[in-house]
């Protein structure tokens, strides 16, 4: 493997050390650790002022044991092959842990997005689209992408609409996941990774003996936090740690960060950012020296929510959260982690932590497949046997419920009902797994959420009979 491949050496490295905690073949986890198709494009953009202008961009497919493939696509100046196979094989061991029937896949376009009009990101998605299906790297069964760094909704519904313009695939709905509601998404899925990193770390500080050793109460109530990166991720994780208790008192964001012992306001802060185009000044806050000084702030949480690499051997050592909860994909390298994890940090993985997104997008693509919103056949008819037991419990007793009472007591799941909870529980099982490894082997919950994922991905290469 090449030097340049150092974010994939060090997923490959975390692979290669829950790998020795397992019984599976040598050469069948050699086929699990490899990238199975590496796609490479280039293609013109026009752009607004008639200049031509060459776009690079990739799809890392990184494993076939189940299809189709699933991973996000990022915008970013940073995105390389080896950051996309890194993060493709991320996605295949994240799928695994939280029981999400999909390989892992990746994708992204070397841009820097501030500097192109919507006009020439939208021709720049459809044409990527549209090479993506030419080569076989995107259909409902085959492989489907998904929102990311410098992505969201508007990028995904672009990717649908060219996909249906070429494809007459009944189920083409289901090409890409995180769309708007409009085109076939589903509700909850744009809050799902920050959710779902609510969930984990919520179930983290519920286990009462973990917390002692760190010295802390249980619960998440009154715990204070730090988030880096207020994007889409960033923003749902905090507004959901602060609807749990937890008190928010800094932020790290490109333009600085800021600090307040009384708690950050956070929809005032956004609507502040919004209005002043930064989060410097806003009124209770302090401007802290650096970009990265929140995260050195002496509070119970960290959540770094913005990229890889944000947590390095230059500042682990000054880190003084006593959980890290990584919402980011990669954000703290191997160094860094041998740092925290010998001062007794609890890291709480991104290949778990983050998984809510793909949790969701698994939900949508379900819904998409089944042509059917989720609640829609059951939602009235738990009504009215919800009903039809109140009533005979007011036909026994004196008990009579009011109007609002019988409101709340005879809902039926919508299908935001449905997908939240399906995400909770699917959050709670998967920590509870992997902790129960943890302890069991002796080992990080990183080295645990990658223990899981092998065997659960080595049961299937050994059950299709491929391998002894
Ligand atoms: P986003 O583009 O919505 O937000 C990222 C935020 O981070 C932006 O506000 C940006 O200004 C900020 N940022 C970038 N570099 C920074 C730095 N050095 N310091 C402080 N802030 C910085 O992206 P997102 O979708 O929220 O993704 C964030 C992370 O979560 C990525 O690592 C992504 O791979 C991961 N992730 C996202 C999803 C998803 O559903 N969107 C799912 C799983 C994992």
């Amino acid at each position: 493997m090449s030097d340049s491949y150092q974010f994939f050496a060090q997923v490959n490295k975390a692979f290669d050390k829950a790998a020795s905690y397992t019984n599976l073949d040598r050469g069948l986890l050699a086929q699990m650790r490899i990238c199975n198709d590496v796609l490479h494009i280039t293609f013109p953009l026009e752009k607004d002022d008639g200049s031509i202008e060459v776009i690079e961009g990739w799809r890392v497919e990184h494993s076939h044991h189940k299809l189709p493939t699933k991973g996000g696509i990022r915008y970013a100046m940073t995105v390389n092959e080896d950051e996309t196979m890194a993060l493709a094989a991320l996605m295949t061991y994240k799928c695994a842990v939280v029981d999400v029937p999909f390989g892992g896949a990746k994708g992204g376009i070397r841009i820097d997005k501030k500097k192109y009009s919507e006009t020439e990101i939208e021709r720049i998605t459809r044409r990527y689209t549209f090479e993506l299906y030419k080569k076989n790297f995107i259909g409902p069964g085959l492989d489907v992408p998904a929102p990311d760094y410098g992505t969201g909704e508007k990028e995904m519904a672009w990717i649908l609409d060219t996909f249906r313009q070429i494809s007459t695939d009944i189920n083409a709905e289901g090409c890409v996941t995180g769309k708007p509601i409009s085109h076939g998404g589903i509700r909850g899925r744009k809050e799902a990774t920050g959710r779902g990193v609510y969930f984990g770390v919520r179930e983290a500080c519920n286990h009462v003996e973990d917390m002692k050793e760190l010295g802390l109460e249980p619960g998440l109530e009154g715990k204070t936090f730090v988030i880096q990166g207020l994007g889409n991720v960033g923003y749902h994780a905090a507004k959901n740690m602060i609807e749990g208790g937890a008190k928010l008192i800094g932020i790290a964001e490109l333009e600085g960060s800021i600090w307040s012992e009384e708690g950050i306001d956070l929809d005032n802060l956004v609507q502040y950012r919004k209005e002043a185009g930064t989060i410097l000044g806003f009124e209770g806050t302090k401007e802290l020296e650096t970009r990265d000084k929140a995260l050195e702030l002496d509070c119970d949480i960290l959540i770094p929510a913005a990229l890889e690499n944000q947590l390095n051997e230059k500042n682990a050592s000054r880190i003084k959260a006593k959980i890290i909860g990584e919402a980011a994909n990669g954000p703290t390298t191997s160094e860094a982690h041998e740092i925290l994890k010998n001062r007794g940090t609890l890291i709480i993985p991104d290949n778990y932590l983050n998984a809510g997104g793909v949790t969701v997008s698994y939900f949508e693509w379900l819904k998409n497949l089944s042509h059917v919103r989720f609640g829609r056949m059951g939602k009235r008819f738990e009504e009215t046997s919800y009903r039809k037991i109140l009533s005979v419990i007011e036909n026994i007793s004196d008990r009579r419920f009011t109007d609002k009472e019988l409101e709340y007591l005879a809902q039926g799941a919508g299908e935001g009902e449905l997908v939240d909870s399906g995400l909770e529980e699917t959050m709670i099982q998967a920590y509870n797994e992997i902790n129960e490894l943890r302890k069991k082997h002796n080992v990080d919950l990183r080295t645990a959420a990658f223990i899981s994922s092998i065997e659960k991905v080595g049961l299937i290469y050994e059950s299709m009979g491929i391998f002894p």
